[in-house]
């Protein structure tokens, strides 16, 4: 306490109003948030994953009106507890098994803290320089902490920014290659200057997100062609290379492939080697979309399977948010030459114009990104390496992986079950032989139970559950418990 505080007798005893940022009162409340949150991890366990909640519910319970008046943090906090906290699906929970992980962990909350704490807005590099630089720094230590090639680096014609996710990485990377294949500075639609119709390419199992890019940039999801995937959900580079060429040869322009690193169906990995070397006889732009398989490259062993190719992609994206430990959201997209995305991007209104801009010397992110304002994510990025290291984050990579091993040795075991395709990293598919619908009721019982959450999708043309690992909290004890309970639950 310092001596003004000390001597000043609080003119709101029970701490309502006063001004919009009170230093005492920030830190006595704070302490108390931080405490719930810390309780709240705690309690994850002995919590039901799913919310229970029917539709409405969490509505019904508010207050119909704002407050006109102050409300103490006690009836707030007494809410979330009575309200918000059973409408959660608790994304942290440790037999949260749904998806791709969002996961998080406490130096990532930290730096959130810091970020909201510092209320800076980096759109320029002379709104906030720590902002702009910092997010520069991390992505070269992240850069080579992945090996990614030095092309992606800060110090080469390329370079990274942080973007909200990975569908406005792909439809940054979108834009950029449009603004190659077209001309720097048309902002054309969907057409060269030609008049040759631009077309996109992708697997089958490629993220939704391409296609939406696809509509946002008004070139047409229809210009998108679907090429089909193999057994493993690996994009068919022969069916690449023959629907590219009967393009080029109709008239039309191929600009964009987007290859997937871990597809969110099966964890499918495309060649990417090969999906490079065709996309470079059409001079296409190429993208790999690693939003959740990218962290992997973090470890040596996992390496080449992930990064391979890279050195020849234009845009490589990925997720710290999913499986690295930093809280949602903060995606990475890598570019090899950042001209293409700036011009694309870039609008510098007169009340935007500063020295450092125009000096050409600084990187504004705002350049890089849809929107102008942006938030000051590299802090928490840069907190749980600092906080954790990198030795940390691979074991909790590396854990993961072997537990889906094991489980998929549980699986393939059991004579009522069967993989639906080989695992892929922390991922596994997997389906009861008596068929989708004895599948289904399956994943509905064992997610009804309040014990575990899996999600589900379609591969190799059948119902699959899929069970992903990656969360913060969950061990190899959950892995085993929530295998125990689909056996269980499994008709004999
Ligand atoms: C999760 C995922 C996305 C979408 O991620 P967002 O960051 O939520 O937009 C895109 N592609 C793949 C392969 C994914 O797994």
């Amino acid at each position: 306490m310092n001596a003004m505080s000390a001597g000043d007798p609080s003119p709101e005893p029970d701490g309502l109003a006063g001004p919009p940022f009170d230093p005492e009162r920030f830190r006595r409340e704070g302490r108390a948030v931080v405490d719930w949150i810390a309780d709240y991890w705690q309690s994850l366990a002995s919590r039901p994953v799913r919310s229970q909640v029917p539709p409405g519910w969490v509505r019904s319970e508010l207050s119909p009106h704002a407050p006109e008046d102050p409300e103490p943090l006690t009836d707030i906090v007494a809410d979330l507890d009575r309200v918000i906290v059973p409408g959660l699906t608790h994304w942290q929970h440790p037999s949260f098994f749904a998806y791709f992980p969002a996961s998080a962990s406490g130096p990532s909350i930290l730096g959130e803290l810091l970020t909201a704490g510092l209320g800076v807005q980096g759109m320029l590099w002379a709104t906030s320089p720590a902002c702009t630089e910092l997010e520069t720094h991390v992505l070269d230590w992240l850069r080579d902490l992945l090996g990614l090639p030095e092309r992606f680096g800060s110090g080469s014609a390329g370079g990274g920014v942080i973007q909200d996710s990975a569908s406005s990485g792909v439809l940054c990377a979108l834009v950029a290659a449009r603004e190659r294949a077209t001309s720097l500075g048309t902002n054309r639609t969907g057409l060269c200057q030609d008049d040759r119709p631009l077309v996109a390419y992708a697997s089958a199992d490629a993220h939704s997100s391409v296609e939406k890019a696809m509509g946002i940039a008004g070139i047409g999801r229809e210009w998108l062609r679907r090429i089909p995937v193999d057994a493993g959900g690996r994009m068919d580079a022969t069916a690449l290379a023959a629907a590219m060429d009967q393009d080029a040869a109709a008239g039309r322009r191929p600009f964009f492939v987007v290859a997937t690193v871990g597809t969110t169906a099966s964890g499918g990995i495309d060649p990417v080697p090969a999906v490079a070397a065709i996309a470079a006889r059409h001079s296409a732009w190429l993208h790999v979309d690693a939003a959740w398989a990218g962290a992997a490259a973090i470890c040596p062993e996992f390496r080449d399977a992930v990064v391979a190719g890279a050195d020849r992609a234009d845009s490589w994206g990925f997720n710290p948010h999913k499986w690295l430990l930093v809280n949602f959201d903060c995606h990475v997209l890598w570019v090899a030459d950042r001209a293409a995305l700036v011009s694309a991007l870039s609008m510098k209104p007169e009340y935007l114009r500063n020295a450092a801009s125009d000096g050409g010397a600084v990187i504004d992110y705002s350049d890089w990104q849809v929107p102008l304002g942006r938030r000051f994510r590299a802090l928490k990025l840069w907190m749980t390496l600092r906080m954790l290291g990198a030795e940390a984050l691979r074991t909790h990579i590396r854990r993961h992986v072997d537990w889906a091993r094991e489980f998929a040795g549980w699986v393939a075991a059991d004579p009522r079950f069967e993989l639906a395709t080989e695992p892929s990293l922390a991922l596994v598919c997997f389906a009861l032989r008596a068929g989708d619908d004895a599948s289904r009721r399956l994943l509905d019982r064992v997610n009804a139970s309040g014990r575990g959450f899996l999600s589900h999708a379609h591969v190799n043309g059948r119902f699959a559950l899929r069970l992903a690992i990656g969360g913060a909290t969950t061990t190899r004890d959950d892995v085993v418990a929530i295998w125990h309970l689909l056996a269980d639950s499994a008709p004999a």
